[in-house]
């Protein structure tokens, strides 16, 4: 098996014990990354030269006894890079060079890890499909014929076809979990606070949160270990202190309790999805963790009340972009109104428009009560039912989706339908709760093995719990 097809934690301990260099490491991500990313597209720049460099620098004893020496990692497109453009998968700031690193890439190179690039993106990480980036749609890894669900679907889709050993994506309403789950790896999203947001282009900003993506539950553990804590410059970042996560998810599960919210066990379901439930009810019983129901009866308001606070906070986010202080600007414009207007309408795409077009209108005076302050009493009745919930049982188990990933094109001209594939994942980025998908079962269709996802929800802050029990399930496989 090649280094590639490993898991970070293997990749990482090889390194450590001398079995591999660094070197021989990321020239096999490379040549992985130069035959598989021409039709894959899950990068947008790969940054060859600069993690050669790194690479003999680990070699040579730099960063000795760090968590990730000699790591190769992928990053998000909408996490700022002093190296290399940061784009967010829009012309808009096609060129942008960003005057800092974000904070949890910071961390990543603090701890010896060697970014391999950029990873595309759904413009401004709207969307569900990655179909939404000016750089072109990324491909499914399982089946190239299919979407590898979005907005971090270039991050997953590098994960599973083994073009980096691990990556960073950004979560506001699914975006690590749904392409987690389609491609058949790994997708953290972490508690609201729980990972500094400096250095992440907004979209949402009450419900943006950085996550990782790996092959196992071990890697995303070892991730989020490097990555969370406060930081002075992010405001809403946890001043919480960060504990061993590797160490927390093998304790064992005895003792522990996993809702089952009949909410989410829906006709809508694959039929596979239901089988993928039923097995993993069974593997947590078999290892002593209670089963037991529990209702989130504010389930079927997620889509609405998400949709209307994330366009609302993304028309208000999105204002900068003025074709003043940086970034396109049209060449058409004969006035100031026109360099406003002509800009945004020259260089957004259409589901970045649609979704300020939508929020500036459950903004405006007279619409404002009737949606976006009602988004958010709904918003608090979803996450009370949570705290309900939570009473009774230490995580929620769900599927990521409703069913494996659809085909290129096939909800390109339906946007409820593309948005309706976050219905089991935007909750938990109302509430605020960590969530994890894990590679669940697989369904056949035309010949093809896809991946779904299997889905855990955890009180917030509790993402020692959630890997505990996320391992339960993974070692049951
Ligand atoms: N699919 C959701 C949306 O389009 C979630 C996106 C995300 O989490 N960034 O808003």
């Amino acid at each position: 098996m090649d280094w590639m097809d490993k898991t970070l934690v293997e990749v990482r301990d090889a390194l450590a014990a001398g079995a591999v260099s660094a070197g021989d490491l990321v020239r096999g991500y490379l040549g992985r990354i130069e035959k598989r990313n021409p039709r894959i597209n899950a990068y947008h720049e790969v940054w060859t030269q600069r993690a050669l460099a790194q690479a003999a620098a680990v070699d040579q004893g730099a960063f000795r006894g760090r968590p990730l020496a000699g790591v190769p990692l992928a990053i998000k497109d909408n996490l700022c890079t002093q190296v290399g453009a940061t784009t967010c998968g829009s012309r808009m700031i096609e060129h942008f060079h960003a005057p800092y690193t974000a904070t949890a890439v910071q961390k990543l190179e603090e701890a010896g890890a060697i970014i391999l690039g950029k990873t595309n993106l759904d413009e401004f990480a709207m969307g569900s499909s990655n179909e939404n980036c000016a750089w072109g749609p990324v491909k499914n890894p399982c089946d190239e014929t299919r979407v590898p669900g979005g907005s971090s679907g270039g991050s997953a889709a590098a994960v599973a076809a083994g073009m980096c050993a691990g990556a960073l994506g950004s979560d506001t309403g699914g975006s690590i979990r749904l392409p987690a789950a389609w491609c058949g790896v790994v997708g953290l999203k972490p508690s609201y606070g729980r990972v500094s947001r400096y250095g992440l282009v907004a979209f949402a900003s009450s419900l943006d949160q950085i996550g990782v993506f790996g092959r196992c539950v071990d890697d995303a553990a070892l991730l989020l270990g490097v990555i969370a804590g406060p930081y002075p410059l992010d405001s809403t970042c946890a001043p919480r202190p960060v504990p061993d996560y590797r160490a927390a998810a093998h304790e064992s599960p005895q003792g522990l309790k996993i809702g089952v919210a009949r909410e989410y066990l829906s006709p809508a379901n694959d039929p596979a999805v239901q089988r993928m439930m039923e097995t993993a009810l069974a593997r947590f019983r078999a290892a002593g963790v209670a089963v037991v129901e529990v209702s989130l009866p504010h389930t079927p308001y997620g889509i609405s009340t998400y949709y209307i606070v994330c366009t609302a906070e993304a028309s208000s986010n999105l204002a900068r972009y003025d074709g003043v202080r940086y970034g396109y600007r049209s060449a058409a414009a004969q006035d100031l109104i026109q360099v406003y207007s002509r800009t945004r309408q020259e260089a957004f795409g259409p589901e970045v428009k649609r979704r300020i077009m939508l929020g500036t209108y459950v903004l405006s005076s007279g619409y404002y009560d009737a949606y976006y302050l009602k988004a958010l009493r709904v918003r608090r009745l979803i996450k009370e039912d949570f705290d309900r919930a939570f009473g009774q049982c230490d995580a929620i188990v769900c599927p990521t989706s409703t069913g494996p990933a659809f085909k290129l094109g096939d909800q390109s001209d339906d946007p409820l339908k593309m948005y309706l594939n976050d219905v089991y994942t935007v909750n938990c980025n109302l509430a605020g709760i960590p969530g994890i998908s894990l590679p669940g079962a697989t369904v056949e269709v035309e010949g093809c093995q896809l991946p779904l996802g299997l889905q855990l929800l955890g009180p917030v802050f509790e993402e020692a719990k959630l890997l505990r029990l996320a391992r339960v399930y993974e070692g049951g496989q």
